[in-house]
């Protein structure tokens, strides 16, 4: 799809023209009009005319040294420098000219303020209006106003060969399909019409950020191939209330005379949100959000114009945003799968070269959970690392670093960690590690590393899963959460001293205890009650505690006694295997980074 953009000069731009061009003729022009008229003589001249008595009114201009005087008719003016000369005043009186008032007329000064303010202003009005008149014909309506701000501006684009297809988006299958019908009914309205289907008007495309709602919703009007307006929920939203809704109603006008189209509104969120009624309330997102409900009534079905917005926030929405008639359709687009990742990364690796070793499968299980946009980046970021090293091709280590690169960061090539620190961090990332690998159900070990990452991180375990995990058993939690504790029970184990370095396993181990006993009922006592509340599924997870404050103590008792007896279970796996963690400890500090194969080459030994 190509962008068109609208070439358009911006009003401003003709107010400055006019008023240097009034500054022009104010300052130069009428200054210059007048000296014009002035006949510019000598002293002796001057000496001359009075001695003929043809001067008629003289003006001594002491302030810019000149005398400025008139024949005996009073028809040409004329002006002189001033000399030194005591018989000035005598010589004149002689001549009979006369004292009196100003030669160069200076305009009165009523005439002088209307001509130099109010005129300018005037004119300055005149034409603004002129040209905001003329600027609203061309939008083709009165919504739009003055300075354009009433304009949907709205990005189009229009069929072309190089559009985003289908094929484009790997992955999201499920998502494709529910589009494909929409793509059907551009094609083919008439069928649709005949059995008297009505397509829906709006379609709702909800995930995570970076999972490629954009590009299904480019997808479907390239495949469609009809144009596309394309435009962020903020963009509506002004300082002025009615502007965003007036934008709004300039982008459905123009849809329509575009029709069959597509109108996609990302980020719809921050026009949509739930109309809550609160005191100070913004005033201009509700009355944009109700002008797009009026405008998704006002059009009939099957017109033509098919609505698709992203959010990542669906459950903000308002309700009758989301009630059938207008959004009446909800494609998930999920965060991909394995076989999704696989398929993403070899979408982008079209695009860089590469050598024959690279391993998408493994790649993929390496980057569990990460977003298209991020398995982009993955991509992308080993094409870097490739032609910073002078290659010219992308290999599979290339793409391994650019993994945790993405995940934790560049490499800290300065950081020195002490000698006793290293061997902290080691001791600790073996113990995850061994952890890990003792738990029959545990994912395998990918790699161990001690190297500092810009994110913060001294080292970290990498895991492999295996396959796509759907669901997760409470047994594969517990394991999860001992080897989370792993890394601190091995520093417990063999320096009898805690350390900083947990900070993180503590927090995600606490979370995952939390969600067993709030949310997924792993909790005796509370059997299946849910707890907690997931009020922002797609951007975090954040959650609510919906209980009485007994309950919450009771909760908080709960977590901290899971996480106790895992802790003590790595505990015991630890000074079961404490050989083979000091063996292993030692390797990964003298090595720095280990592969799984090292690690589970010396455990089996
Ligand atoms: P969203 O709108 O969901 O936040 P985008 O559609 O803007 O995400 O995707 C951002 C980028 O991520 C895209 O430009 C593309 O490069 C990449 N991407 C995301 N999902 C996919 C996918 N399923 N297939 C291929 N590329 C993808």
């Amino acid at each position: 799809m190509q962008e068109v953009k609208k070439p358009r000069k911006p009003l401003i731009y003709y107010y400055i023209i006019v008023l240097a061009v009034l500054l022009i003729f104010n300052f130069l022009l009428m200054p210059w009009a007048a000296e014009r008229r002035v006949t510019e003589v000598g002293y002796d001249r001057f000496i001359e005319m009075t001695e003929e008595e043809d001067v008629g009114q003289v003006e001594i201009n002491q302030e810019d040294n000149e005398i400025v005087f008139t024949d005996k008719d009073g028809s040409a003016i004329y002006k002189t420098g001033m000399v030194e000369d005591p018989d000035l005043t005598r010589r004149l009186y002689d001549s009979g000219a006369k004292f009196s008032g100003q030669i160069v007329e200076q305009m009165s000064p009523i005439l002088s303020i209307l001509l130099s303010w109010i005129l300018p202003v005037v004119i300055f009005i005149a034409i603004g209006q002129y040209m905001s008149r003329k600027l609203m014909k061309k939008a083709g309506g009165p919504n739009s106003m003055i300075f354009g701000n009433g304009k949907s501006n709205a990005k189009v684009y229009v069929k072309s060969s190089e559009g985003i297809r289908f094929s484009d988006v790997a992955g999201e299958d499920e998502a494709k399909e529910n589009l494909a019908e929409i793509v059907d009914y551009l094609h083919n309205p008439g069928k649709y019409r005949e059995v008297g289907a009505a397509v829906p008007k709006g379609i709702l495309l909800v995930g995570p950020p970076g999972t490629g709602k954009t590009m299904l919703a480019k997808a479907v009007a390239g495949e469609a191939n009809v144009p596309f307006f394309s435009m962020s929920g903020s963009e509506f939203v002004e300082m002025f209330v009615g502007m965003g809704a007036s934008k709004v109603r300039d982008l459905f006008r123009q849809a329509k005379e575009k029709a069959p189209c597509i109108v996609f509104i990302d980020e719809i969120d921050a026009i949509g949100q739930k109309r809550d009624g609160r005191v100070g309330g913004n005033d201009e997102r509700e009355q944009t959000l109700n002008q797009l409900l009026t405008e998704m009534d006002g059009f009939e079905t099957n017109n033509g114009v098919i609505i698709l917005a992203a959010t990542n926030r669906p459950e903000s929405l308002d309700p009758a945003l989301t009630r059938p008639g207008r959004f009446d359709r909800r494609v998930p687009v999920e965060l991909p799968d394995l076989k999704g990742r696989e398929e993403i990364l070899k979408v982008h690796a079209k695009k860089v070269k590469l050598d024959e070793t690279v391993d998408f499968n493994k790649i993929a299980r390496m980057a569990s959970g990460a977003s298209g946009a991020e398995l982009a980046n993955i991509v992308n970021e080993a094409a870097l690392r490739a032609v910073r090293e002078n290659r010219r091709f992308v290999t599979q280590a290339d793409l391994e670093e650019s993994i945790e690169v993405v995940i934790a960061g560049y490499q800290k090539k300065n950081a020195i960690l002490t000698d006793q620190e290293k061997k902290v961090v080691a001791c600790h990332e073996i113990g995850h590690a061994l952890v890990a690998a003792k738990q029959s159900n545990s994912a395998p070990v990918q790699k161990i590393t001690i190297v500092p990452r810009t994110s913060g991180a001294l080292g970290y375990t990498m895991q492999v899963e295996e396959g796509n995990h759907y669901l997760m058993s409470q047994e594969e939690l517990e394991n999860k959460i001992a080897t989370l504790t792993g890394g601190r029970a091995a520093e417990e184990l063999v320096f009898h001293s805690a350390s900083t370095g947990a900070s993180n396993d503590i927090e995600q181990a606490t979370k995952l205890a939390r969600s067993m006993i709030t949310r997924y009922g792993m909790s005796k006592d509370f059997d299946m009650v849910a707890m907690e509340t997931v009020t922002n599924q797609y951007l975090g997870g954040d959650s609510s505690l919906s209980c009485s404050m007994e309950t919450q103590t009771e909760i908080d008792r709960q977590v901290v006694e899971l996480v106790k007896k895992q802790h003590e279970k790595a505990a015991k796996i630890l000074e079961e295997n404490r050989t083979k963690l000091n063996e292993l400890a030692d390797y990964l500090y003298e090595k720095e980074t280990i592969t799984g194969e090292e690690f589970m080459r010396i455990l089996n030994a």
